[in-house]
């Protein structure tokens, strides 16, 4: 099964990504990751995607696809896997298309996490990432049980240097003008299914695993 999760930032796409990628066991490409993953290791791909990231700008379709049809080639993403943060713009979601049917195959169901611009707003602001296993917590909704250390991994906790009011503003514009459109090319495939994104974590995710009919696997 291929899935493509949608939402703004800070819906909550990443961490329902995770979660249903151990819940069902499909393989979760994060874009986002990968490039900050690049940055802090300080490839050539780090150098050049960095000035975009930190201006809360989309790395260019081109790089991006490239660094996405790598990944997907990979042998854990052979019978499936989620997407989260990809496709962005609608030549992302051509292209992984196209890619996807040379292999005979196709992508599912694109879920689209819904969540209020206000809702939006205040979960950046207090938004920690575990550096290790990259779960976000939230000072104020979802803080850590012990402070600054990962529930999953002991990992220590640090904010996105794109976190900031400026930056996640224009994050924001960004995926307003550019992702949007996203939405009405799975809605025309019919593919898309909406989430209310507002609910609790575990609701929320519970309710996309029925949604994709693996009520049986969440039973585990
Ligand atoms: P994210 O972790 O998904 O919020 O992504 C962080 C940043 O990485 C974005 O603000 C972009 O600069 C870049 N990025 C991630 N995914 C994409 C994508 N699909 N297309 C272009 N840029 C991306």
């Amino acid at each position: 099964m291929f899935l493509v999760l949608l939402g703004a930032p800070g819906a909550g796409k990443g961490t329902q990504a995770a979660m249903i990628s151990r819940k069902v066991g499909l393989a979760h490409i994060a874009s986002g990751d990968l490039f900050r993953q690049a940055v802090e290791k300080g490839t050539e791909l780090g150098q050049s995607v960095k000035a975009y990231m930190d201006k809360g700008m989309l790395v260019p379709d081109e790089v991006t696809i490239q660094v996405i049809s790598e990944r997907l080639n990979e042998p854990d993403c052979q019978t499936g896997c989620i997407f989260d943060g990809f496709p962005r713009t609608v030549e992302q979601a051509k292209a992984l298309g196209k890619t996807l049917a040379s292999q005979g195959k196709a992508i599912d169901k694109a879920i689209y996490v819904e969540v209020s611009d206000e809702e939006l707003l205040k979960r950046l602001g207090g938004r920690w990432i575990c550096r290790q296993c990259q779960t976000p917590y939230h000072e104020v909704t979802s803080p850590p049980r012990i402070p600054n250390k990962c529930d999953e991994c002991g990992g220590e906790l640090y904010q996105r240097s794109d976190d900031t009011e400026e930056t996640v503003k224009e994050r924001l514009k960004v995926y307003f003008v550019q992702t949007t459109p996203v939405l009405d090319y799975y809605r025309a495939e019919g593919k898309l299914v909406k989430v209310d994104g507002k609910r609790g974590i575990e609701e929320v995710s519970e309710e996309i695993i029925d949604v994709l009919g693996l009520k049986s696997v969440k039973a585990k």
